[in-house]
């Protein structure tokens, strides 16, 4: 069955959603993107996602097409008529078409594009992955420095889940200057001592609404959280790994780089923050 998706004021049929060649989205990857995951027909972590989107328009100096509260009767609207229980919206902003291509970004007239659509995902909170654990392996960060901005230009992380898979892993976790960054698509967190360790915000990591969520829980569940890079070699020798996103919640990392952690099983703080995680969230969903 055909998707209805959102696209600059109308809501279409997907194939009749149609964007210029000269989107600067197109031709530059000049635009911003967020994901944000559906549970029982309602939006999860929506203030989070709207004020990171802010952000990261904010910093690329480009205008928001919608207000925060249009935004959100938008991804209403798009579950509703889609049918979504459980699955993904992802929302992407670029600077619109100019009308030719040029690198600088042009006057203020030139409005935005955005497009949403939906991605149904039955069985996404029940992921039997997250029961069996996943493998991944290292590869430098090759990445731009403004990670931290949420950017289509996803080139390195789709070379990166590629080399995952020709590994015949699940994903890479990225390494610069000796230590973990993030994951391709995630957060990265490994657990020792019953210290929860994760890399502390800047430029070098997207600032996860997950992981914020994820860190203040279990904060109140009085788990011990350090913010401080790690080593590959930390995170093969630690008792547990698990990475955090939008669209996987806390997943149990039980393999880096051929090397099993502990027993090769899903530990059970990871586990357990998966738990709260998707009790919470549940709660707080619009
Ligand atoms: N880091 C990167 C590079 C990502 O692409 C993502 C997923 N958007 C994350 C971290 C996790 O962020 P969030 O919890 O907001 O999905």
């Amino acid at each position: 069955m055909s998707r209805t998706v959102y696209l600059n004021g109308e809501y279409l049929p997907e194939a009749e959603a149609k964007v210029s060649i000269f989107d600067r989205g197109f031709v530059m990857g000049d635009g911003v993107y967020e994901v944000t995951s559906v549970l029982d027909g309602k939006i999860l972590e929506f203030p989070g996602h709207s004020a990171r989107l802010q952000r990261s328009l904010n910093e690329l100096e480009m205008k928001c097409p919608v207000t925060m509260p249009e935004l959100l009767a938008i991804h209403h609207e798009l579950v509703k008529v889609n049918n979504i229980d459980e699955g993904l919206v992802y929302l992407q902003i670029t600077r619109g078409n100019p009308g030719d291509r040029d690198f600088a970004y042009p006057d203020d007239n030139v409005e935005p594009t955005i497009v949403l659509f939906t991605q149904a995902k039955p069985g996404l909170a029940a992921d039997p992955k997250a029961k069996k654990g996943i493998k991944v392996i290292s590869i430098p960060d090759l990445r731009w420095h403004r990670r931290d901005i949420k950017t289509v230009q996803l080139l390195y992380p789709s070379m990166a889940k590629m080399a995952a898979k020709k590994a015949g892993v699940d994903d890479a976790w990225f390494v610069e200057d000796g230590k973990v960054t993030e994951g391709s698509s995630n957060n990265a967190y490994i657990v020792k001592n019953g210290q929860i360790i994760t890399r502390e915000l800047s430029h070098d990591i997207l600032h996860g609404i997950t992981r914020a969520s994820v860190l203040k829980m279990a904060a109140e569940a009085q788990m011990e959280v350090v913010e401080r890079a790690f080593t590959i070699e930390e995170a093969q020798n630690a008792d547990e790994a698990f990475y955090t996103s939008a669209s996987s919640f806390v997943m149990p990392v039980v393999e880096i780089d051929g090397k099993a952690l502990k027993d090769g099983k899903p530990g059970p703080i990871a586990a357990r923050l998966r738990e709260i995680y998707l009790e919470e969230s549940k709660k707080t969903a619009v």
